[in-house]
């Protein structure tokens, strides 16, 4: 493998930099700093301003008004914009859209995929249940045909897009007769339906996510994606297109804390200087570095047409443990500084690691946990047989 970028990836990497300096105002920053799993006001209007000009759609092919760039581009783009935290579409662009894409009707493809490059539409994921996560082929929102339409009626949780999006990607049980994995599908609802209720969630490291009722909530029949009872493939197939993970938000937070340690004086010295503190930064960096490799070993696999699926659940464990990683670290340099919220003014860092120290354990569920991200590895990576 070769980790070095070409000429014309570096030449990539410099305009969306160069993007990204030219449109991030300090009210945006500040927006982004405070939202993890939302969008605000400012940062839907960057995704539209990012639509307009093309940004959205750069790993779509250009039959659908995409730039058709490779997966190395597309991550190069995710970790400039992941470094500022900056929204990216989220998964509606690369999960939901490019299944759209594949199993979607004419006229879905015609009706949403424009709207999602720019930014109009945007799906929140309704596939969770409470009683139905890592075994979410167990869901139990039951959608029945009634002539041209189709009933929806059950609940969702952690639909964390929920309040800011225009539709929600559903999965949803249409045959319970038959085995649990073969009798769902995929809907696409609109918020607005009649009969769909959001209520917040809100989570211990201050983000919103949602619970989603349906009660009798009536949506067309062609807002089924794909076939009736496919569903369990074309979701299998739109986590298979959400395995470019970028690296540098960590990348930014390790940033955080030895800058830090470079202006905090303790004892006489900066504490970049004292042996403890400069064996933790170092040892984090050596982690992040190895977490950018992971990172970039998905996106090389995906430009050589491989799906990484192992390696994706290699990343996402590692990435989740190393936030826990930095979180306790900045525990232990910053003291008892570490636990002033974001709205102190005397909150190092703008209170971003006393916010991490609260959400790093969402980030081991988020996406699948790690208990089922090691169960992955073991099958698909280790060749073992499933539990
Ligand atoms: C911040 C956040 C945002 C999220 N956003 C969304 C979203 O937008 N849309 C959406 O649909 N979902 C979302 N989720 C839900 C997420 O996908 C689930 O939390 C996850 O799949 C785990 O399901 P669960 O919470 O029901 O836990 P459970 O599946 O009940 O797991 C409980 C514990 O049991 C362990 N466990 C379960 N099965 C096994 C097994 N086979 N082997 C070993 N251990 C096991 C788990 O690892 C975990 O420790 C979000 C979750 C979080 C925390």
């Amino acid at each position: 493998m070769d980790f070095s970028l070409t000429p014309e990836q570096e030449a990539f990497q410099k305009q969306v930099r160069d993007f990204i300096r030219q449109h991030l105002t300090p009210e945006l920053r500040e927006e982004v700093e405070r939202e993890q799993y939302a969008i605000g006001p400012l940062g839907k209007n960057f995704v539209r301003l990012m639509g307009r000009q093309g940004w959205l759609g750069i790993g779509w092919p250009k039959e659908y008004g995409g730039q058709g760039r490779g997966a190395i581009d597309q991550w190069i783009f995710l970790e400039e914009m992941a470094a500022e935290n900056l929204p990216t579409g989220g998964l509606t662009l690369n999960s939901a859209g490019p299944t759209l894409m594949r199993v979607g009707s004419e006229r879905q493809k015609r009706e949403y995929l424009p709207k999602i490059l720019t930014g109009e539409i945007e799906f929140a994921i309704g596939y969770t249940e409470p009683n139905a996560g890592s075994d979410l082929a167990s869901l139990q929102t039951r959608a029945v045909r009634d002539g041209d339409s189709y009933v929806i009626n059950g609940q969702k949780i952690y639909t964390s897009a929920a309040h800011h999006s225009t539709h929600i990607w559903l999965l949803a049980r249409t045959d319970p007769k038959l085995p649990k994995h073969r009798g769902i599908s995929i809907f696409i609802v609109p918020i607005d339906t009649p009969g769909v209720t959001i209520r917040p969630l809100e989570t211990m490291g201050s983000e919103r996510s949602n619970e989603v009722f349906f009660e009798d909530a009536r949506v067309p029949a062609a807002n089924l994606v794909g076939e009736e009872n496919r569903g369990w493939q074309y979701v299998t197939m739109a986590l298979d297109f959400e395995r470019l993970m970028p690296h540098a938000r960590i990348r930014t937070h390790l940033d955080n804390l030895i800058d830090y340690a470079r202006n905090t004086v303790k004892d006489g010295r900066p504490l970049s200087q004292h042996y403890h503190v400069r064996i933790a930064l170092a040892r984090l960096a050596v982690e992040v570095e190895v977490l950018r490799l992971f990172s970039m070993r998905c996106a090389w696999m995906i430009e050589r047409g491989q799906v990484p699926n192992a390696e994706a659940s290699v990343f996402k464990i590692y990435m989740s443990e190393l936030n826990e990683h930095i979180a306790r670290a900045a525990q232990n340099i910053m003291g008892a500084y570490a636990a002033i919220r974001g709205e102190d003014r005397l909150a190092p860092v703008g209170g971003r690691l006393e916010k991490l120290y609260r959400s790093f354990p969402l980030y081991k569920f988020a996406g699948g946990t790690n208990e089922v991200m090691r169960n992955i590895i073991a099958q698909r990576g280790l060749g073992m047989p499933r539990d």
